[in-house]
């Protein structure tokens, strides 16, 4: 992690130039910490896992100080890809195949109380964030994944007893996308947001809530004792209670769990206002097809293609990122060729060893990170479950607890080049 300074913070992908950073909504901004303070619970983050934890922790009474490095919403939160994917991100045979039907069964529902969740807090607090449940369209790129998809339509109906996923054909998905796919797997339940407009929202209501937040303030120590000192440049925070929810971008803070999750980084564009918006995408699906570099794609409010793909595995994002994902998109949409290209951003997508999340606590400490590319529902539902552990109710965090991704061989350390490794045998059959 670089600086502190509030627009300086993880700003080597450009959030600057997002989409989203230019249709923001109005919102707060927030001061440094300067001096000390103490408080029931510290929050380390201001994407939607800590703004969440925050919010349910001042809702049921705690005094909460949540620290915010960059600003709110300048991780995976306010710049990821808005598709909202119900369930886990392993599919529900591999969740049945790795965990048993009842567990699987289990996981699967706090997904869907995830999603509940969501859906519920941006109607209580009115946050304007271009919600559109109009479903997720898997898109089967080969005809073996066709198979897969198959298999995870009857297990969603039949297993998890889900009648809201169906299977379509190639005729069928072309409805869906005007490009040439096997057939797909439509999600009803699923859609898409504007992901920073919700995070400030939620940021808003955790504020209205009493929850005192500061921006440019990097948690650079952690000091456990009889309670958690954390400190900044600036000043320091007392607890009884942490909640460390800092991603892919919380570094070395706590060695411990770093070790666990591997941050991969992830491009995605926005292209000019495009006349056939509705010719590309009819029903306003979002769209991710089944490569192991996947492209995912969905119309935003004011009819751009928000298109994501590439992923590098190198620390340096590319010089030009809108050349970068180009390809992509026209290879998708051939019709799209030379298409203006307003906005290129990057993000970290946190990665586990077995793409569920690492969620656990460390006496006084919780934590939630590595959603695997699939957390823009499960993270705010994963803050609550948080704050639900902290007060004595651990139901659902020990659901998740107990997934207990392993620590990526070398540690923190050399995790990297061994997993890299990995990614780019992946990635190189989706080439072949
Ligand atoms: C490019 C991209 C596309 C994605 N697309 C999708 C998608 O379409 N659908 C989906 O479901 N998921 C998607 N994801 C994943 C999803 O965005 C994340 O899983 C989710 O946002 C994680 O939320 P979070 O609050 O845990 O972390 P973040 O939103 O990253 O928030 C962590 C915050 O902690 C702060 N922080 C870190 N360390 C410190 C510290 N020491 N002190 C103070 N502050 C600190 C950071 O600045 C950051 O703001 C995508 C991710 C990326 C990067």
């Amino acid at each position: 992690m670089a600086s502190d300074q509030r627009r300086g913070f993880n700003d080597g992908l450009a959030m600057a130039n997002s989409y989203y950073a230019a249709t923001a909504r109005p919102a707060p901004s927030f001061p440094k910490l300067d001096g000390s303070i103490e408080a029931d619970l510290v929050v380390v983050g201001g994407g939607a896992t800590g703004l969440s934890a925050a919010l349910h922790a001042a809702e049921r009474g705690l005094s909460v100080v949540l620290l915010e490095g960059g600003r709110i919403g300048w991780g995976a939160s306010g710049r990821n890809g808005g598709h909202l994917i119900p369930g886990m991100r392993l599919s529900a045979p591999t969740l049945v195949k790795t965990f048993g039907v009842e567990r699987a069964r289990e996981l699967f529902e706090l997904a869907l109380e995830a999603r509940s969740l969501m859906v519920d807090l941006i109607a209580r607090h009115g946050i304007d964030c271009d919600l559109k449940l109009t479903g997720h369209l898997s898109a089967a790129v080969k005809p073996a994944d066709m198979r897969d998809l198959a298999e995870e339509v009857e297990c969603l109906n039949t297993v998890m007893g889900y009648p809201h996923a169906e299977l379509l054909s190639a005729e069928e998905a072309r409805r869906e996308v005007d490009s040439p796919y096997e057939g797909g797997l439509l999600d009803r339940l699923g859609g898409h947001f504007h992901p920073l407009n919700y995070t400030l929202g939620l940021a808003t209501a955790a504020q209205d809530a009493g929850v005192q937040i500061f921006e440019g303030s990097t948690a650079i120590a952690l000091e456990k004792g009889a309670r958690v000192l954390v400190r900044t440049a600036g000043g320091q925070v007392l607890a009884r209670h942490a909640v460390l929810a800092g991603d892919a971008l919380m570094g070395r803070l706590e060695p411990k769990i770093a070790g666990h999750i591997m941050p991969v980084a992830n491009y995605v564009v926005a292209t000019e206002p495009l006349a056939n918006a509705r010719e590309l995408i009819p029903h306003d699906v979002a769209v991710a097809d089944t490569r192991f570099v996947l492209n995912y794609y969905r119309m935003t409010a004011d009819g751009r293609l928000l298109f994501g793909g590439g992923e590098r595995y190198t620390p340096n994002p590319p010089r030009d990122m809108a050349s970068f994902v180009r390809p992509y998109v026209e290879g998708v949409f051939p019709q799209l060729r030379g298409v203006r290209i307003d906005h290129a951003w990057g993000g970290l997508v946190s990665i586990t060893m077995t793409r569920m999340p690492h969620v656990g606590r460390d006496g006084s400490i919780h934590f939630a990170h590595g959603y695997s590319g699939q957390g823009a529902i499960l993270s705010t539902y994963t803050g609550k479950v948080l704050v639900q552990a902290i007060l004595g109710d651990d139901r659902a965090f020990q659901a998740l607890a107990d997934l207990r991704p392993p620590a990526f061989p070398g540690g923190a350390a050399l995790r990297a080049p061994l997993h890299v490794l990995g990614m780019l045998w992946y990635a190189f059959r989706d080439r072949i």
